[in-house]
Protein backbone atom coordinates (compact mmCIF):
# COMPACT_ATOMS: atom_id res chain seq x y z
CA UNK A 1 0.00 0.00 0.00
CA UNK A 2 1.26 3.43 -0.93
CA UNK A 3 -0.30 6.23 1.52
CA UNK A 4 -2.72 8.49 -0.81
CA UNK A 5 0.14 11.64 -0.29
CA UNK A 6 3.47 10.80 0.68
CA UNK A 7 3.92 13.38 2.32
CA UNK A 8 8.04 13.05 1.53
CA UNK A 9 7.47 12.16 -1.55
CA UNK A 10 5.72 15.36 -3.52
CA UNK A 11 3.94 13.26 -5.26
CA UNK A 12 0.18 13.98 -4.81
CA UNK A 13 -2.20 11.47 -5.07
CA UNK A 14 -6.02 13.27 -5.76
CA UNK A 15 -8.31 10.39 -5.47
CA UNK A 16 -9.46 8.34 -2.70
CA UNK A 17 -7.55 4.83 -3.58
CA UNK A 18 -7.92 1.68 -1.92
CA UNK A 19 -5.57 1.11 1.25
CA UNK A 20 -6.12 4.96 2.36
CA UNK A 21 -6.16 4.87 6.27
CA UNK A 22 -6.69 6.44 9.56
CA UNK A 23 -3.96 6.52 11.69
CA UNK A 24 -4.88 5.31 15.18
CA UNK A 25 -1.85 3.24 16.04
CA UNK A 26 2.50 2.97 15.79
CA UNK A 27 4.00 1.30 14.28
CA UNK A 28 1.71 0.02 11.57
CA UNK A 29 -0.98 -3.25 12.73
CA UNK A 30 0.72 -5.15 9.63
CA UNK A 31 3.78 -5.59 11.59
CA UNK A 32 2.32 -7.20 14.69
CA UNK A 33 2.95 -10.69 14.47
CA UNK A 34 2.05 -13.71 16.59
CA UNK A 35 5.54 -14.56 17.42
CA UNK A 36 5.40 -11.62 20.00
CA UNK A 37 2.55 -12.77 21.84
CA UNK A 38 4.92 -13.82 24.32
CA UNK A 39 5.80 -10.32 25.27
CA UNK A 40 2.36 -9.36 26.43
CA UNK A 41 2.23 -12.32 28.90
CA UNK A 42 5.68 -11.10 30.33
CA UNK A 43 3.86 -7.73 30.34
CA UNK A 44 1.10 -8.66 32.62
CA UNK A 45 3.11 -10.75 34.60
CA UNK A 46 4.72 -7.53 35.74
CA UNK A 47 3.74 -4.75 37.53
CA UNK A 48 2.46 -1.79 36.12
CA UNK A 49 4.05 1.40 35.52
CA UNK A 50 3.62 4.03 37.89
CA UNK A 51 1.28 7.10 37.58
CA UNK A 52 -0.09 4.97 34.15
CA UNK A 53 -3.78 5.09 33.58
CA UNK A 54 -5.92 2.10 32.98
CA UNK A 55 -9.05 1.89 30.52
CA UNK A 56 -11.33 -0.68 29.40
CA UNK A 57 -12.24 -1.20 25.57
CA UNK A 58 -15.55 -3.60 25.22
CA UNK A 59 -15.93 -4.25 21.28
CA UNK A 60 -19.56 -5.38 20.61
CA UNK A 61 -19.13 -6.42 16.99
CA UNK A 62 -23.01 -6.38 16.02
CA UNK A 63 -24.77 -4.46 13.51
CA UNK A 64 -28.09 -4.23 12.16
CA UNK A 65 -26.35 -3.92 8.49
CA UNK A 66 -22.61 -3.73 7.45
CA UNK A 67 -22.11 -0.09 5.87
CA UNK A 68 -20.07 -0.03 2.53
CA UNK A 69 -17.54 1.56 3.81
CA UNK A 70 -17.26 0.06 7.56
CA UNK A 71 -13.83 -1.97 7.80
CA UNK A 72 -14.30 -2.98 11.38
CA UNK A 73 -15.42 -6.67 12.61
CA UNK A 74 -18.88 -6.57 12.74
CA UNK A 75 -21.18 -9.53 11.95
CA UNK A 76 -25.54 -8.64 11.08
CA UNK A 77 -26.44 -12.29 11.45
CA UNK A 78 -25.98 -13.45 15.05
CA UNK A 79 -29.19 -14.26 17.18
CA UNK A 80 -29.86 -12.86 20.96
CA UNK A 81 -28.76 -16.77 22.26
CA UNK A 82 -25.35 -15.71 20.20
CA UNK A 83 -25.07 -12.45 21.64
CA UNK A 84 -25.71 -14.14 25.49
CA UNK A 85 -22.92 -16.28 24.26
CA UNK A 86 -20.63 -13.83 23.49
CA UNK A 87 -21.79 -11.06 26.65
CA UNK A 88 -20.82 -14.47 28.92
CA UNK A 89 -17.08 -14.62 26.98
CA UNK A 90 -16.29 -11.15 27.48
CA UNK A 91 -16.95 -11.44 31.10
CA UNK A 92 -15.14 -14.81 31.39
CA UNK A 93 -12.30 -13.12 29.28
CA UNK A 94 -12.13 -10.54 32.39
CA UNK A 95 -11.93 -13.33 34.64
CA UNK A 96 -8.71 -14.10 32.77
CA UNK A 97 -7.09 -10.40 33.42
CA UNK A 98 -8.17 -9.74 36.54
CA UNK A 99 -5.68 -11.10 38.81
CA UNK A 100 -2.57 -10.99 36.58
CA UNK A 101 0.01 -8.15 38.44
CA UNK A 102 -0.26 -5.89 35.66
CA UNK A 103 -3.90 -5.44 36.33
CA UNK A 104 -4.84 -6.43 39.89
CA UNK A 105 -5.38 -3.56 42.27
CA UNK A 106 -5.56 -0.99 39.60
CA UNK A 107 -9.18 1.16 39.04
CA UNK A 108 -10.31 1.96 35.63
CA UNK A 109 -9.66 5.29 34.71
CA UNK A 110 -12.40 5.41 31.14
CA UNK A 111 -14.17 2.50 29.43
CA UNK A 112 -14.68 2.84 26.05
CA UNK A 113 -17.91 0.31 24.71
CA UNK A 114 -16.87 0.55 20.20
CA UNK A 115 -18.25 -1.62 17.54
CA UNK A 116 -20.00 -2.42 16.04
CA UNK A 117 -22.82 -1.16 17.57
CA UNK A 118 -22.73 -1.53 21.59
CA UNK A 119 -26.47 0.36 21.55
CA UNK A 120 -27.55 -3.04 19.46
CA UNK A 121 -27.65 -5.25 22.45
CA UNK A 122 -30.80 -5.75 24.42
CA UNK A 123 -31.21 -3.62 27.64
CA UNK A 124 -30.70 -7.24 29.44
CA UNK A 125 -27.36 -8.22 27.91
CA UNK A 126 -26.51 -4.72 28.63
CA UNK A 127 -26.71 -4.73 32.45
CA UNK A 128 -25.48 -8.58 32.15
CA UNK A 129 -22.03 -7.04 30.75
CA UNK A 130 -21.69 -3.94 32.86
CA UNK A 131 -22.34 -5.97 36.02
CA UNK A 132 -19.94 -8.27 34.81
CA UNK A 133 -17.55 -5.70 34.58
CA UNK A 134 -18.07 -3.75 37.44
CA UNK A 135 -17.39 -7.23 39.60
CA UNK A 136 -14.38 -7.87 37.80
CA UNK A 137 -12.96 -4.36 37.73
CA UNK A 138 -12.58 -1.42 40.08
CA UNK A 139 -14.33 1.61 38.26
CA UNK A 140 -14.70 3.59 41.44
CA UNK A 141 -12.84 6.15 40.32
CA UNK A 142 -14.14 6.04 36.82
CA UNK A 143 -13.69 9.23 34.86
CA UNK A 144 -15.39 8.21 31.48
CA UNK A 145 -17.86 5.78 30.14
CA UNK A 146 -17.82 6.51 26.33
CA UNK A 147 -21.07 4.65 24.43
CA UNK A 148 -21.17 4.30 20.57
CA UNK A 149 -25.02 3.92 19.30
CA UNK A 150 -26.60 3.40 15.58
CA UNK A 151 -29.76 5.89 15.98
CA UNK A 152 -32.81 3.38 14.80
CA UNK A 153 -31.48 0.73 17.74
CA UNK A 154 -32.58 3.03 20.59
CA UNK A 155 -35.35 2.99 22.33
CA UNK A 156 -36.29 4.58 25.70
CA UNK A 157 -36.01 1.94 27.91
CA UNK A 158 -32.74 1.22 26.23
CA UNK A 159 -31.26 4.44 26.90
CA UNK A 160 -32.52 4.53 29.83
CA UNK A 161 -30.34 1.50 30.83
CA UNK A 162 -27.55 3.35 29.01
CA UNK A 163 -27.54 6.05 31.72
CA UNK A 164 -28.23 4.23 34.63
CA UNK A 165 -25.57 1.65 33.52
CA UNK A 166 -23.33 5.03 34.28
CA UNK A 167 -22.66 6.29 30.72
CA UNK A 168 -21.09 9.71 30.51
CA UNK A 169 -19.98 9.97 27.04
CA UNK A 170 -22.62 9.31 24.39
CA UNK A 171 -21.88 8.89 20.69
CA UNK A 172 -24.14 8.97 18.42
CA UNK A 173 -23.32 7.98 14.47
CA UNK A 174 -25.57 10.21 12.53
CA UNK A 175 -22.82 10.59 9.69
CA UNK A 176 -25.33 12.18 7.70
CA UNK A 177 -29.01 13.41 7.75
CA UNK A 178 -30.14 13.16 4.05
CA UNK A 179 -32.41 9.29 3.77
CA UNK A 180 -31.24 8.75 0.31
CA UNK A 181 -27.27 8.98 0.88
CA UNK A 182 -27.93 7.31 4.31
CA UNK A 183 -29.24 4.31 2.24
CA UNK A 184 -26.85 4.43 -0.98
CA UNK A 185 -23.89 4.05 1.64
CA UNK A 186 -25.66 1.09 3.32
CA UNK A 187 -26.82 2.67 6.66
CA UNK A 188 -29.22 1.13 8.27
CA UNK A 189 -31.12 4.18 10.13
CA UNK A 190 -33.02 6.67 8.25
CA UNK A 191 -32.90 10.29 9.64
CA UNK A 192 -36.33 10.44 11.55
CA UNK A 193 -34.67 7.90 13.81
CA UNK A 194 -32.24 10.60 14.84
CA UNK A 195 -34.82 12.84 15.36
CA UNK A 196 -37.15 10.57 17.64
CA UNK A 197 -34.17 9.30 20.34
CA UNK A 198 -32.69 12.96 20.53
CA UNK A 199 -35.79 14.23 22.97
CA UNK A 200 -34.61 11.55 24.88
CA UNK A 201 -31.23 11.62 25.15
CA UNK A 202 -31.71 15.43 26.19
CA UNK A 203 -34.76 14.67 29.02
CA UNK A 204 -31.58 12.11 30.53
CA UNK A 205 -29.34 14.56 30.88
CA UNK A 206 -26.22 12.54 29.06
CA UNK A 207 -23.62 14.84 30.68
CA UNK A 208 -21.97 14.78 26.36
CA UNK A 209 -23.42 14.14 23.22
CA UNK A 210 -21.38 13.78 20.21
CA UNK A 211 -22.48 12.94 16.95
CA UNK A 212 -20.20 11.89 14.21
CA UNK A 213 -20.66 12.76 10.41
CA UNK A 214 -18.52 11.48 7.21
CA UNK A 215 -17.64 14.00 4.71
CA UNK A 216 -17.56 12.35 1.29
CA UNK A 217 -20.25 9.69 1.33
CA UNK A 218 -20.78 8.27 -2.06
CA UNK A 219 -23.79 10.59 -3.31
CA UNK A 220 -22.08 13.46 -1.79
CA UNK A 221 -22.90 17.14 -3.14
CA UNK A 222 -22.19 20.22 -1.36
CA UNK A 223 -25.87 21.13 -1.15
CA UNK A 224 -26.46 17.76 0.97
CA UNK A 225 -22.96 18.69 2.79
CA UNK A 226 -24.22 22.14 3.36
CA UNK A 227 -27.85 20.75 4.96
CA UNK A 228 -26.17 18.19 7.08
CA UNK A 229 -23.79 20.40 9.05
CA UNK A 230 -26.92 22.93 9.13
CA UNK A 231 -29.24 20.08 10.78
CA UNK A 232 -26.18 19.29 13.37
CA UNK A 233 -25.55 22.76 13.99
CA UNK A 234 -29.73 22.64 15.20
CA UNK A 235 -29.29 19.74 17.32
CA UNK A 236 -26.38 21.92 18.90
CA UNK A 237 -24.12 18.74 20.47
CA UNK A 238 -21.70 19.09 22.89
CA UNK A 239 -19.16 18.01 20.13
CA UNK A 240 -19.34 16.82 16.56
CA UNK A 241 -16.67 14.38 15.04
CA UNK A 242 -16.06 14.43 11.18
CA UNK A 243 -14.44 11.95 9.33
CA UNK A 244 -13.27 11.86 5.53
CA UNK A 245 -14.44 8.70 4.10
CA UNK A 246 -11.01 6.61 3.82
CA UNK A 247 -11.25 3.66 1.32
CA UNK A 248 -8.94 0.66 3.77
CA UNK A 249 -8.85 -2.41 2.28
CA UNK A 250 -12.55 -5.44 3.39
CA UNK A 251 -14.69 -2.69 3.10
CA UNK A 252 -17.71 -3.10 0.56
CA UNK A 253 -16.79 -0.44 -1.61
CA UNK A 254 -13.01 -0.89 -1.63
CA UNK A 255 -13.85 -4.13 -2.83
CA UNK A 256 -15.64 -3.22 -5.77
CA UNK A 257 -13.24 -0.93 -6.66
CA UNK A 258 -10.54 -3.60 -6.92
CA UNK A 259 -12.71 -6.02 -8.48
CA UNK A 260 -12.16 -3.78 -11.55
CA UNK A 261 -15.70 -1.88 -12.22
CA UNK A 262 -14.52 1.22 -11.61
CA UNK A 263 -16.71 1.25 -7.71
CA UNK A 264 -18.61 3.54 -6.69
CA UNK A 265 -17.64 7.28 -7.22
CA UNK A 266 -15.91 8.22 -3.84
CA UNK A 267 -14.90 12.51 -3.97
CA UNK A 268 -11.16 12.65 -3.97
CA UNK A 269 -9.15 14.10 -1.03
CA UNK A 270 -9.41 17.86 -2.58
CA UNK A 271 -13.27 17.76 -2.35
CA UNK A 272 -13.44 16.31 0.82
CA UNK A 273 -11.14 18.68 2.52
CA UNK A 274 -12.59 21.59 1.12
CA UNK A 275 -15.84 19.79 2.84
CA UNK A 276 -14.65 19.27 5.64
CA UNK A 277 -13.51 23.08 5.77
CA UNK A 278 -16.24 24.51 5.17
CA UNK A 279 -18.00 22.38 8.26
CA UNK A 280 -15.33 23.55 10.65
CA UNK A 281 -15.58 27.28 9.58
CA UNK A 282 -19.63 27.42 9.88
CA UNK A 283 -19.23 25.55 13.03
CA UNK A 284 -16.44 27.80 14.45
CA UNK A 285 -19.38 31.00 13.44
CA UNK A 286 -21.72 28.84 15.62
CA UNK A 287 -19.31 28.87 18.36
CA UNK A 288 -17.66 26.03 17.98
CA UNK A 289 -13.66 25.32 18.90
CA UNK A 290 -11.84 22.40 17.34
CA UNK A 291 -10.15 20.05 19.66
CA UNK A 292 -8.45 17.98 17.17
CA UNK A 293 -8.60 17.15 13.27
CA UNK A 294 -12.03 15.15 13.54
CA UNK A 295 -14.08 17.17 16.28
CA UNK A 296 -15.34 20.72 17.12
CA UNK A 297 -16.70 21.21 20.98
CA UNK A 298 -18.72 23.97 22.22
CA UNK A 299 -16.59 26.81 22.91
CA UNK A 300 -15.38 27.20 26.72
CA UNK A 301 -15.99 23.80 27.02
CA UNK A 302 -14.50 21.98 30.00
CA UNK A 303 -15.26 18.49 28.56
CA UNK A 304 -12.32 16.31 27.88
CA UNK A 305 -12.50 13.15 25.95
CA UNK A 306 -10.72 11.30 28.18
CA UNK A 307 -10.32 7.73 26.04
CA UNK A 308 -8.97 9.70 23.36
CA UNK A 309 -6.52 12.17 25.11
CA UNK A 310 -5.46 9.37 27.74
CA UNK A 311 -4.71 6.81 24.47
CA UNK A 312 -3.15 9.28 22.73
CA UNK A 313 -0.58 9.75 25.61
CA UNK A 314 0.34 6.46 26.20
CA UNK A 315 -2.35 5.03 28.66
CA UNK A 316 -2.71 1.33 28.85
CA UNK A 317 -5.76 -0.22 27.35
CA UNK A 318 -7.44 -3.71 28.19
CA UNK A 319 -8.97 -5.19 25.37
CA UNK A 320 -12.17 -7.04 25.34
CA UNK A 321 -14.11 -9.17 22.97
CA UNK A 322 -13.27 -10.27 19.24
CA UNK A 323 -10.32 -8.50 17.36
CA UNK A 324 -10.32 -5.58 19.80
CA UNK A 325 -6.70 -3.85 20.18
CA UNK A 326 -4.66 -3.19 23.48
CA UNK A 327 -1.81 -1.66 24.71
CA UNK A 328 0.02 -2.40 28.11
CA UNK A 329 3.46 -1.46 29.23
CA UNK A 330 4.30 -1.05 26.20
CA UNK A 331 3.19 -3.85 24.18
CA UNK A 332 0.62 -3.81 21.66
CA UNK A 333 -1.61 -6.66 20.87
CA UNK A 334 -4.90 -7.68 19.57
CA UNK A 335 -7.78 -10.16 20.00
CA UNK A 336 -8.36 -12.97 17.40
CA UNK A 337 -10.29 -11.60 14.67
CA UNK A 338 -12.84 -15.06 14.33
CA UNK A 339 -16.23 -15.52 16.19
CA UNK A 340 -14.97 -19.14 16.60
CA UNK A 341 -11.29 -18.65 17.34
CA UNK A 342 -12.29 -15.79 19.78
CA UNK A 343 -14.94 -17.66 21.78
CA UNK A 344 -12.98 -21.02 21.61
CA UNK A 345 -9.87 -19.63 23.53
CA UNK A 346 -12.25 -17.61 26.29
CA UNK A 347 -13.94 -21.29 26.68
CA UNK A 348 -10.53 -22.89 27.45
CA UNK A 349 -9.26 -20.76 29.73
CA UNK A 350 -7.03 -19.04 27.34
CA UNK A 351 -6.32 -15.34 26.31
CA UNK A 352 -7.55 -15.12 23.30
CA UNK A 353 -4.19 -12.94 21.39
CA UNK A 354 -3.49 -12.80 18.20
CA UNK A 355 -0.54 -10.60 17.56
CA UNK A 356 1.05 -8.29 19.45
CA UNK A 357 4.35 -5.47 18.96
CA UNK A 358 6.89 -4.84 21.86
CA UNK A 359 7.56 -1.99 20.89
CA UNK A 360 11.07 0.25 21.79
CA UNK A 361 11.03 3.82 23.33
CA UNK A 362 11.43 5.50 20.10
CA UNK A 363 8.45 3.42 18.83
CA UNK A 364 6.73 4.80 21.88
CA UNK A 365 7.69 8.41 21.17
CA UNK A 366 6.50 8.48 17.76
CA UNK A 367 3.30 6.88 18.65
CA UNK A 368 2.27 10.01 21.07
CA UNK A 369 4.08 12.45 18.91
CA UNK A 370 1.82 11.03 16.06
CA UNK A 371 -1.17 11.07 17.62
CA UNK A 372 -1.01 13.96 19.74
CA UNK A 373 -0.31 15.85 16.73
CA UNK A 374 -3.86 14.92 15.51
CA UNK A 375 -4.59 17.53 17.97
CA UNK A 376 -3.54 19.85 15.64
CA UNK A 377 -0.83 21.18 17.77
CA UNK A 378 2.08 19.32 20.04
CA UNK A 379 3.84 20.76 23.03
CA UNK A 380 7.21 20.20 22.61
CA UNK A 381 8.88 20.23 26.36
CA UNK A 382 6.76 17.92 28.15
CA UNK A 383 7.56 15.24 25.35
CA UNK A 384 11.18 15.74 25.18
CA UNK A 385 10.75 15.41 29.43
CA UNK A 386 9.00 12.49 29.19
CA UNK A 387 11.16 10.79 26.81
CA UNK A 388 14.53 12.16 27.65
CA UNK A 389 15.23 13.70 24.14
CA UNK A 390 14.97 16.55 22.38
CA UNK A 391 12.19 16.17 20.14
CA UNK A 392 12.53 19.19 18.04
CA UNK A 393 16.26 17.73 17.20
CA UNK A 394 15.14 14.49 16.77
CA UNK A 395 12.33 14.91 14.61
CA UNK A 396 14.01 17.76 13.11
CA UNK A 397 13.82 16.40 9.08
CA UNK A 398 10.42 15.44 9.23
CA UNK A 399 9.46 18.85 10.61
CA UNK A 400 10.95 21.19 7.93
CA UNK A 401 9.41 18.74 5.35
CA UNK A 402 5.92 19.57 6.96
CA UNK A 403 6.95 22.89 6.96
CA UNK A 404 8.06 23.55 3.56
CA UNK A 405 4.69 22.54 2.22
CA UNK A 406 3.19 25.03 4.58
CA UNK A 407 1.36 22.11 6.53
CA UNK A 408 3.09 22.68 10.00
CA UNK A 409 4.29 25.61 12.10
CA UNK A 410 6.75 26.19 14.98
CA UNK A 411 6.79 28.60 17.56
CA UNK A 412 7.75 29.25 20.97
CA UNK A 413 8.39 25.93 21.89
CA UNK A 414 4.76 24.81 20.12
CA UNK A 415 4.44 23.08 16.59
CA UNK A 416 1.11 24.03 15.07
CA UNK A 417 -0.74 22.64 12.18
CA UNK A 418 -1.52 24.90 9.76
CA UNK A 419 -5.25 24.44 8.16
CA UNK A 420 -4.24 22.31 5.12
CA UNK A 421 -2.04 20.37 7.56
CA UNK A 422 -4.84 19.60 9.86
CA UNK A 423 -7.49 18.62 7.28
CA UNK A 424 -4.98 15.89 5.82
CA UNK A 425 -3.42 15.16 9.07
CA UNK A 426 -3.38 11.24 8.03
CA UNK A 427 -1.71 11.67 5.03
CA UNK A 428 1.84 13.08 6.60
CA UNK A 429 2.26 11.62 9.73
CA UNK A 430 3.98 8.66 8.16
CA UNK A 431 6.87 11.41 7.13
CA UNK A 432 7.50 11.19 11.19
CA UNK A 433 7.48 6.97 10.82
CA UNK A 434 11.07 5.08 10.72
CA UNK A 435 11.73 4.44 7.20
CA UNK A 436 11.21 0.91 7.84
CA UNK A 437 7.67 1.46 8.36
CA UNK A 438 7.19 3.92 5.63
CA UNK A 439 5.01 2.93 2.26
CA UNK A 440 3.91 -0.60 4.10
CA UNK A 441 0.92 -1.73 4.30
CA UNK A 442 -0.75 -0.17 7.67
CA UNK A 443 -3.57 -3.15 8.30
S1 LIG B 1 -22.70 0.92 12.09
FE1 LIG B 1 -20.50 1.34 12.33
S2 LIG B 1 -19.59 -0.61 12.88
FE2 LIG B 1 -21.67 -1.07 12.09
S3 LIG B 1 -21.36 -1.52 9.92
FE3 LIG B 1 -21.78 0.67 10.07
S4 LIG B 1 -19.75 1.67 10.24
FE4 LIG B 1 -19.50 -0.51 10.68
Amino acid sequence: MSNPEPATSGAVAKDTQVGSVFVSNYPPYSFWTEDALSAVHEALASPPRPGVPLGLYVHIPFCRKRCKFCYFRVYTDKNASQVEEYITAVNREADLYRSQPALARRAVDFVYFGGGTPSFISVKHLRQLVEGLRQRFDWSQLREFAFECEPGTLTRSKLEAIREIGVTRLSLGVEHFDDRILAENGRAHVSKEIYRVLPWIREMGFPQLNIDLISGLVGESWETWKATIEKALEISPDSVTIYQLELPYNTVYSKAKLEGDGGPDVADWKTKREWHAYAIDRMQECGYETSSAYTLVKKGSKDPFIYRDSLWEGADLLPLGVSSFGHLSGVHFQNQASWKGYLESVGAGDLPLSRAFKTTVGERLTRELILQLKRGYLALEPLSEKFSVNVKERYRTAFEALQKKHWLEMEDGQVRLTRPGLLRVDQLLPTFYEEKYRGARYT
